[in-house]
């Protein structure tokens, strides 16, 4: 199977050249030039195998360049070697209402581990596999969540380096110190003076400066991003679909080839695009309902066919969807149309306007598939609070978005489909917000106490990797200008 650019042009990739490579020559994505199609044979067949091999099987179907052992040896670096807390490692819960996808037991407690474990070991592989002899060096700028996914996955990974930085002082306490203590010889962790905006800027323009790529190439050092419009952050969330049909199967809340619905809290179109790309291949899938906070433009394209980013940008309690811009909508538009001309205009209008429409008729077209609404801040603690008096179940703030939107969507449509909500983070990691919306007091608590706090209501004991933090030492202290972060890129990779 070959690999193309959204926006149209000659590209024609192998997976491995496609992952490598990260974002295609004219800026478009990458996407599958052909959709596998497999049988229900093949998802019965998923029903007594463990997650990692039904990851197998999954994979297989998109990275046809890799051999099977290859893609096992993947899988098992990413997800085996105790680095998940549970056998299963993404199991769906069965409550009375809905079902409840946790993407969140790997090492980071959200759900960007389920792809950020795997992304670096098919990163790796593809280094070998197209005889690249450089090493590569990830540069990330995180608000928080991704940076500490990205340092997990690709920590002591071969010919690859990992620099993170984060906005001084713009992080919770948790999530710094989840940066701070990271472990392993090949990373780096930076604090830049300044707010995201301000790290992520400099991190895009040491990707834009010609000069220092050929510093690097020199020193033989490529410059990579993991960021999630990269094939292979991607198609690791596919196999979560798959494997919560298999899950509903063996615990026989369904049975085979009838239709569920998932709703997903969605910030860069990411998640439920895996979904999208699931119910193309032949898993019985009725709507996937994309949930949002109050940066609802999501909600309002895939109401109208109007996307339009012009608009108020507000911090919510669900920090990892405030996205006015989500990239990964780009390969849905590429799929539902057909056309990559049609697919390079609207990202033209869109980055010269802020805003462009589709045809009605394409609208339609996706709006078989997809629904959409969204919950402000009081909605979504009310969420949790109902989700924990009903179900005896915590969710995290944006799993609690998901909560709410899945509900008023069944009540709006009568659907009476299974309903699977997916989980995208621990409660625990959003620890003040989830106690405050379940009435109790945070004001004074440091954030181990909050810990302990929440754990005296959950049945679910506090993460290790979260309450480990308490005792780790701080590894990473340097701090830059925001002029200084191409200086300390470059001395990072002379290490
Ligand atoms: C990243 C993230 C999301 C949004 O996922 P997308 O793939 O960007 O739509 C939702 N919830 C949490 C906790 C996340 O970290």
């Amino acid at each position: 199977m070959k690999y193309i650019s959204t926006r149209g042009g000659a590209e024609h990739l192998t997976s491995a050249e496609a992952i490598l490579k990260g974002l295609s020559e004219n800026g478009g994505l990458f996407v599958p030039e052909t959709m596998p199609e497999v049988s229900q044979a093949f998802i019965e067949g998923l029903v007594p195998l463990a997650y990692e091999e039904r990851a197998v099987r999954v994979l297989k179907e998109f990275l046809t360049d890799y051999t099977e052992d290859e893609i096992r040896g993947c899988v098992t670096r990413a997800y085996g070697d105790g680095k998940f807390d549970t056998e299963r490692r993404a199991p769906t819960k069965l409550l009375k209402s809905h079902n409840v996808l946790e993407l969140w037991h790997g090492p980071t407690s959200a759900f960007k581990d389920m792809a950020l474990q795997l992304l670096p070991q098919l990163l790796s592989t593809a280094l070998k596999k197209t005889g690249e002899t450089d090493d590569v060096l990830i540069l990330v700028a995180t608000s928080g969540d991704t940076g500490k996914a990205a340092l997990e996955g690709f920590r002591d990974v071969p010919q690859t380096k990992i620099m993170v930085f984060y906005p001084d002082g713009g992080v919770s306490r948790i999530q710094h110190l989840q940066m701070a203590t990271q472990e392993g010889g090949n990373v780096n962790v930076t604090a830049v003076r300044g707010n995201f905006d301000d790290a992520q800027t400099g991190v895009k323009e040491i990707f834009g400066d010609k000069a220092f790529g050929a510093e690097l190439a020199q020193a033989g050092v490529k410059l990579s991003s993991a960021n999630s419009i990269n094939w292979g952050r991607l198609v690791p969330q596919i196999v979560y679909y798959f494997s919560a049909y298999a899950d509903l199967l063996a615990a026989k809340r369904i049975q085979m080839g009838d239709a569920i619905d998932f709703c997903v809290p969605t910030g860069n179109f990411g998640d439920i695009l895996a979904g999208y790309y699931t119910k193309c291949m032949g898993l019985p899938i009725g709507r996937l309902v994309c949930a949002s906070n109050k940066n609802n433009v999501l909600t309002d394209f895939l109401t109208t066919g109007t996307y339009d980013r012009n608009r108020a940008f507000f911090q919510t309690i669900t920090p990892s969807m405030d996205i006015l811009i989500s990239s990964n909508l780009e390969r849905l538009l590429y799929h539902m149309s057909g056309s990559t001309d049609a697919v390079a205009g609207w990202m033209k209008e869109l980055r010269e306007t802020g805003k462009y429409t589709i045809p009605q008729a394409l609208l339609a077209k996706i709006q078989e598939t997809f629904a959409a609404g969204w919950a402000d801040e009081d909605a979504t603690k009310a969420a949790i609070k109902s989700a924990y008096d009903t179900e005896s179940y915590i969710p995290d703030t944006h799993t609690a978005v998901a909560w709410r939107v899945a509900e008023e969507y069944q009540k709006k449509t009568g659907d009476q489909r299974p309903m699977v909500i997916v989980s995208t983070a621990s409660p625990y990691k959003f620890n003040g917000s989830v106690l405050a919306a379940l009435g109790q007091e945070t004001a004074g608590k440091d954030e181990f106490a909050l810990l302990d706090a929440l754990e005296s209501l959950n049945s679910d004991p506090t993460p290790v990797g979260l309450a480990a933090l308490k005792t780790k030492t701080v590894r990473h202290k340097d701090v830059c200008e925001r002029e200084e972060m191409r200086a300390f890129a470059r001395a990072f990779a002379d290490k």
